[in-house]
């Protein structure tokens, strides 16, 4: 019988539960009895029968259980799902977001391991990241419809996180009417189109919301680089905000097409910004020969520390486009740089940024530490749940 099912941990292997820390790796389960499907919910019990939590089994990962609570009386079923993310979406709506756009729930730091799910004006998105999600998914499809009956549902399911669970790849509308090609969002004053079905991620970077608004600050009057602008996010809140010139480099041409859309969407002038498909270490070397200068210089590259076998690789990544970014700016110039990489830590990635600021022989002088939206949760038990960090700093 599957209710029955049990993970029984090794001797001593309880620490890390005893946290309240929701993974449960290979090395520290001893058996599992039972015969649990993909998915389905086990009992985890340490070496001496007593029941501790109750958890989603998955046995194609190093990951091997995802606990969905830490009593393990608690029946794990259509209610479970209902309070889960009715406090999600409470915790939200209390934060007052003044956007049309935001994380409804985040996986593990929300209680629900392996479940994203985005809103986008009038379209929820969901990315069912482990097996304990996808044996449960048209339950909390079930559950999303109730609470946003005004809203279409679709799944964006299509990352490669899912094949270390075992589960295939897939993408496509669950409930209601597709969504225009391009959907729009309003996040503070600025508008955005989104691509929720090609774009990264669920279509649109709103962990770093707070942090264009930031950044936009030092707008005013400036000559600003938008290194890997994606969709333009930064520098349309920039120009918003007066900037005398923004140069947006992307290498992707379909982000380019929507970062030009969403220059017009805001009625701004089409000749203060600048479109540049290229590799932007490439590109930021052309213009160091080329003397070319920037007032501010924005640097939010993709995770380029994917494991921590290529931390030292993506290590020398960031190194160099700080470094370069350096070169390109004015003395007194701003950096704002991030990291998404959940591998780098904020203390290596200010020792990251300071290497490079020497390298450049320049100096720079942290003015703000930035982190993720406050709507992308982080659950202290749960310090995986913190990837993004960044800072802002003049640079001399
Ligand atoms: N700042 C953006 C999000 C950036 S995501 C926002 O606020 O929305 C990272 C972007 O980097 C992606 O659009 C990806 O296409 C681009 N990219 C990845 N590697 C690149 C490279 N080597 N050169 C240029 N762009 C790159």
């Amino acid at each position: 019988m599957n209710d029955t099912a049990k993970l029984i941990l090794k001797p001593g292997r309880e620490k890390a539960l005893k946290r309240r820390h929701p993974w449960i790796f290979s090395g520290a389960v001893s058996r599992v009895t039972g015969n649990p499907q993909l998915g389905s919910t086990v009992v985890v019990e340490n070496s001496k029968g007593s029941a501790l939590a109750s958890a989603a089994w998955s046995p194609h990962s190093q990951i091997r259980a995802r606990i969905w609570s830490f009593d393990p009386e608690e029946i794990i079923n259509e209610s479970f799902f209902r309070q889960r993310i009715q406090r999600a979406v409470d915790h939200r709506n209390r934060m007052g977001l003044p956007t049309t756009a935001f994380r409804v729930v985040n996986a593990e730091s929300d209680g629900l391991p392996g479940l994203i799910v985005d809103k986008y004006a009038d379209i929820v998105i969901i990315q069912c990241l482990s097996t304990g999600i996808e044996f449960w998914k048209d339950t909390i499809v079930d559950v999303l419809s109730e609470l946003f009956p005004d809203c279409s549902i679709a799944e964006r399911s299509d990352s490669e996180v899912r094949s270390r669970e075992g589960l295939t790849l897939t993408a496509g509308m669950i409930r209601g009417q597709e969504p225009d090609e391009r959907v729009i969002i309003e996040e503070y004053e600025t508008k955005f189109y989104v691509d929720v079905r090609q774009g990264h991620k669920t279509g649109f970077y709103l962990d770093q919301r707070e942090n264009r608004q930031i950044v936009a600050r030092y707008a005013r009057g400036k000559k600003i680089l938008n290194a890997f602008s994606y969709t333009g996010g930064f520098g349309v809140t920039a120009a918003s905000k007066d900037a005398l010139f923004v140069t947006h480099i992307d290498s992707s041409s379909d982000a380019l097409d929507l970062a030009r859309a969403n220059v017009e969407l805001n009625k701004q002038d089409q000749n203060i910004h600048e479109f540049v498909q290229g590799n932007v270490f490439e590109v930021l070397r052309t213009y160091r020969e080329q003397k070319r200068a920037f007032d501010l210089v924005i640097l939010d590259p993709p995770k380029l520390v994917e494991s921590k076998a290529k931390l030292s690789r993506g290590t020398r990544g960031y190194k160099d486009i700080n470094m370069l970014a350096c070169q390109l700016l004015v003395p007194g110039g701003i950096i704002a740089t991030f990291s998404c990489s959940g591998q780098v830590e904020r203390e290596l990635f200010q020792k990251i940024v300071a290497d490079a600021a020497l390298d450049a022989e320049r100096e720079i002088k942290v003015m703000e530490w930035l982190s993720q939206a406050a709507d992308h949760t982080v659950d202290l038990a749960f310090p995986e749940g913190l990837y993004l960090k960044g800072l802002i700093g003049r640079v001399w």
